[in-house]
């Protein structure tokens, strides 16, 4: 069923504590916790505690901890204080996008200039 934690699925792990992370914000739908391969000084991922494969389904299927993503990724760019000087929020959706691990994440990356349009 849509939103289940799925038995192989990384951040289902890292939500349910059975994968270590370093997390840095928590709420009662979300989890926010250092990428393990920083691609900026600040690059954190926000995910869903509920499995949906995508960004994309998440929004459909609860459009209400889709917003809780967001919020939550603005809350991490405040404590990061990256908020000043300008920051992403990346959903790569699907595998020609880049997406690796395909349970709903917000990348959150700041700290540095960013290019437009991006790789
Ligand atoms: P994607 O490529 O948009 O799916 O992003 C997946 C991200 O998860 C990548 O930036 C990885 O570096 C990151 N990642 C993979 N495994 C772990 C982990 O165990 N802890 C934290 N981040 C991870």
């Amino acid at each position: 069923m849509a939103g289940e934690p799925q038995a192989d699925c990384l951040f289902c792990k890292i939500a349910a504590g059975e994968v270590p992370a370093e997390v840095i914000r928590e709420t009662e739908t979300t989890v926010a916790f250092r990428d393990i391969n920083p691609q900026a000084p600040t690059h954190v991922l926000v995910i869903p505690k509920a499995h949906h494969p995508d960004a994309a389904s998440l929004a459909a299927a609860e459009p209400a901890i889709a917003a809780d993503v967001l919020r939550e990724a603005g809350e991490v760019a405040k404590d990061e204080k990256v908020e000043g000087t300008g920051f992403r929020i990346i959903f790569n959706t699907g595998a020609g996008a880049g997406q690796t691990v395909f349970h709903a994440h917000a990348h959150v990356l700041g700290g540095r200039g960013f290019n437009w349009p991006p790789g």
